[in-house]
């Protein structure tokens, strides 16, 4: 479903991404780990064209992404959640689920609003269709954000970091919602430092350092014996 290949990012003389080739496909779960300032976050944003490589190239269902103009139509098949949430403060939860689908897809009023409604009771929270972000709890907030990118109906989900900036007991709500769109059989790539939720519901591990994809392999053989000394020292101070 993506193809990566070559990709390099460099910001100014700092690179970032260094020649990085991947392929995730279709009905993958795709765990991306390493360090802080590894790279991760410019990975994913390269994915969905909030960033554009410096070189190399991204293909998303066989179309070559990295040369088009309209940035928009793979932002349509690329839905992203970021950690801090980003949702619309003015808007109800309602609201902010229908918003882009009216906008963007043209859908009309009740056609989206039904839609949003199916997707924000599958997330837990029915019984909040019309109240504000402030009146939320992170992990509520970050369901939203989970519904309000399915509503676009993407071919893939990138999630940063999703339970980063959350309360301890907060994090497991969140993480369910998105075992249960990985069981759905939803194409996820998925920034994260829960190691467990790697190791249950990924398919694939990618371990990412200084910008290089160091390794890459299945979670229990990744976990179990990391093959460089970087991911062993990674996995020593984290597990
Ligand atoms: P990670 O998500 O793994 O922590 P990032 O992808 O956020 O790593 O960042 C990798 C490196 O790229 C860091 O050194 C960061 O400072 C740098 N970087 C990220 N975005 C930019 C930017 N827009 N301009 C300049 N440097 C950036
Ligand atoms: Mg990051």
């Amino acid at each position: 479903m993506i193809k990566v290949e070559g990709v390099t990012k460099t910001f100014d003389s700092n690179t970032v991404l260094d020649d990085i080739s991947t392929t995730i496909n279709q009905g993958e779960v795709v765990a991306v780990i390493g360090p802080s300032g590894s790279g991760k976050s410019t990975f994913l944003r390269c994915l969905n064209l909030l960033e554009k490589p410096s070189s190399g190239a991204i293909w998303l269902n066989n179309s070559e992404i990295t040369n088009l103009t309209n940035k928009l139509e793979v932002r349509e098949q690329v839905g992203m959640v970021f950690q801090h949430f980003h949702l619309f403060p003015h808007m109800t939860v309602l609201d902010n689920v229908s918003y882009a689908p009216q906008k963007v897809k043209k859908l009309k009023t009740n056609e989206a609003e039904e839609t949003a409604t199916q997707l924000i009771n599958k997330v837990g929270l029915g019984d909040k269709l019309d109240a504000y972000p402030n009146r939320l709890s992170g992990g509520q907030k970050q369901r939203v954000a989970i519904a309000r990118a399915l509503a676009m109906e993407p071919a893939v989900m990138l999630f940063d970091e999703p339970t980063s900036a959350l309360d301890p007991e907060m994090v497991k709500e969140v993480l369910d919602v998105m075992k249960d769109l990985a069981q759905t059989g939803m194409t996820m790539v998925v920034v994260t430092h829960e190691m467990n939720f790697a190791r249950e519901v990924a398919d694939r591990v990618l371990f990412l350092d200084e910008g290089k994809l160091m390794e890459e392999g299945k979670p229990t053989t990744f976990f179990s014996s990391p093959t460089t000394d970087r991911a062993k020292a990674f996995l020593d101070k984290i597990l």
